[in-house]
């Protein structure tokens, strides 16, 4: 990519748009902190442009048959493995992601949930009718809302967009999409590319900040629905908005996810499923394996494996082929997951890392706490970096108690041989998604979404299609 700076444009109704103020926003390598790319920065009526488009379109694209629809999407998933490459390396430049994970597990990963959201398009289904009051016929149709506002955060900008983007249109809906200010760029250039298969109108793309276009967009009163994944802060304020129209929303929010190990755990197994699954993608990660519950009697052997785990991974850049960590997305994520440390710092023990890295890049190395309380920031706030926290328990009701403890409920893990209690954990733990010795691991096919201040609403699955709709009954008078 060398010194060359990208400029990048909304893309509305089928063509790039320059946003309307003077306002520029600058994307950084997070790896280098090099400028590589600048975005307009859009007003409310740029934002209003694209709903209009989308609003435009929505009569035909909704019109199609899902098998159309379908047809469509596979081709535009077609274009999309053509250039997986030059995606996933254009998330590695504006994300920071090391380069084998986003090229080899990412990438792939995003394609195939194109190709499972084109296919689902056909396979809607729901209770059937019935008559339910003489001489009557009682049936339901399940039909696309109109325009979807789609907001998007920057760890997994490409996943994120296309976890709402193809289920929208898979169901019959048009979409505007406004991504991170921070990692505008793979949405912008999927955009663009679907737009050689796409009516025009039906995927457009406007960037902006969070407090202007993506205002604009959750408040637009021809915004159907309107889909949220960030932090729970902002989580907030758009319920907020969104109740002003009103309109249904969608809220993926934080998460700090307790992974509680028991005594009985294979920890050769568990080990490096672990700290993989807390330092994937620099543990930014709202699902990240980040508040680690070690029953008392093995306490001590799991922290001295965990700790050799952690200096496996090097920060390193994210362009190079061998690296496992890479950078953190900024210089103000990396001051906030700082800040968090240093207060950590006083009220516990740093058993590893705990400090930035010099030089270029956001880097921040592996970080081990110990001993702090469960009030402390650093297990109740969400810190999203390579940080953990590991604290001890003892027994079930403790196990449960501390793992529960928080105001978030996105995801959590429970390691055990015991099938009995890995079961009665599943069940009791707050959290939309647990998984039983193991950690991390999505499908498409499978509905995600959180619980409490983790937000509401899921995607993925039929369940993340159905969202996209809106249920209507019809009752046939038969005389
Ligand atoms: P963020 O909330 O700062 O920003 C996310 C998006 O919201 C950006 O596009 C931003 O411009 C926009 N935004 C910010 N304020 C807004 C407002 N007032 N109105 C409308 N839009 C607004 O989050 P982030 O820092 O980009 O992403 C990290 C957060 O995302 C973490 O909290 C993480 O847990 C969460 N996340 C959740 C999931 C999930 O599935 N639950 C997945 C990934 C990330």
């Amino acid at each position: 990519m060398g010194n060359e700076v990208i400029v990048v444009d909304n893309f509305v109704d089928g063509a790039a748009k320059s946003a309307s103020s003077n306002e520029v926003m600058d994307v950084v390598n997070p790896s280098t902190g090099e400028l590589i790319a600048v975005v307009g920065a859009s007003s409310a009526s740029n934002v209003d442009d694209a709903v209009q488009a989308a609003a435009r379109a929505f009569p035909a694209w909704s019109q199609l048959t899902p098998g159309k629809r379908s047809q469509l999407l596979h081709r535009v998933t077609d274009l999309f493995e053509r250039d997986l490459q030059r995606f996933a390396d254009l998330e590695v430049a504006d994300a920071g992601k090391p380069v084998s994970a986003a090229r080899e597990v990412e990438f792939p990963a995003i394609a195939d949930a194109l190709r499972h959201f084109a296919g689902a398009a056909r396979t809607l289904s729901g209770q059937s009718g019935g008559d339910y009051v003489t001489d009557h016929t009682f049936y339901l149709r399940r039909e696309p809302l109109g325009v979807v506002g789609a907001i998007t955060p920057w760890n997994y900008p490409l996943w994120q967009a296309i976890w709402k983007i193809a289920p929208a249109l898979a169901a019959g809906n048009t979409i505007v999409v406004k991504p991170s200010e921070n990692t505008p760029l793979t949405t912008a250039a999927f955009a663009e590319l679907a737009g050689e298969i796409l009516p025009p109108g039906v995927l457009n793309v406007v960037h902006g900040r969070g407090h202007v276009a993506g205002e604009a967009l959750v408040q637009h009163s021809l915004v159907a629905l309107a889909t949220f994944t960030g932090s729970t802060r902002a989580g907030r304020r758009i319920a907020e908005l969104a109740a002003k129209t009103p309109k249904p929303i969608i809220l993926e929010l934080g998460g700090n996810a307790p992974v509680v190990v028991f005594a009985d755990t294979d920890l050769a197994h568990a080990l490096p499923i672990i700290a993989s699954s807390a330092l994937y993608n620099a543990g930014q990660d709202c699902t990240a394996a980040t508040r680690i519950l070690v029953e008392d009697h093995v306490f001590n052997e799991f922290l001295s494996g965990l700790v050799a785990q952690f200096q496996g991974f090097t920060p390193m850049n994210a362009t190079d082929p061998t690296t496992t960590l890479g950078p953190l997305i900024s210089q103000v994520q990396r001051e906030r997951v700082s800040g968090l440390v240093d207060d950590a710092r006083l009220n516990g023990t740093i058993v590893l890392g705990g400090r930035a890295l010099e030089g270029p890049g956001f880097f921040f190395e592996p970080t081990i706490v110990t001993g702090l309380d469960q009030r402390h920031a650093l297990v109740q706030q969400e810190c999203f970096g390579p940080v953990v926290t590991v604290q001890r328990f003892s027994g079930d009701n403790e196990g449960l108690a501390l793992a529960n403890g928080v105001e978030y409920g996105l995801a959590g893990s429970v390691w055990t041989r015991d099938v009995g209690r890995a079961t009665r954990f599943a069940n009791a733990l707050h959290f939309g998604t647990v998984w039983i010795n193991d950690h991390l691991i999505l499908a498409p096919e499978m509905p995600v979404g959180g619980f409490r201040s983790s937000g509401y609403g899921k995607e993925g699955g039929v369940a993340g299609i159905e969202e996209f709709t809106r249920l209507k009954e019809v009752i046939i008078n038969l005389r």
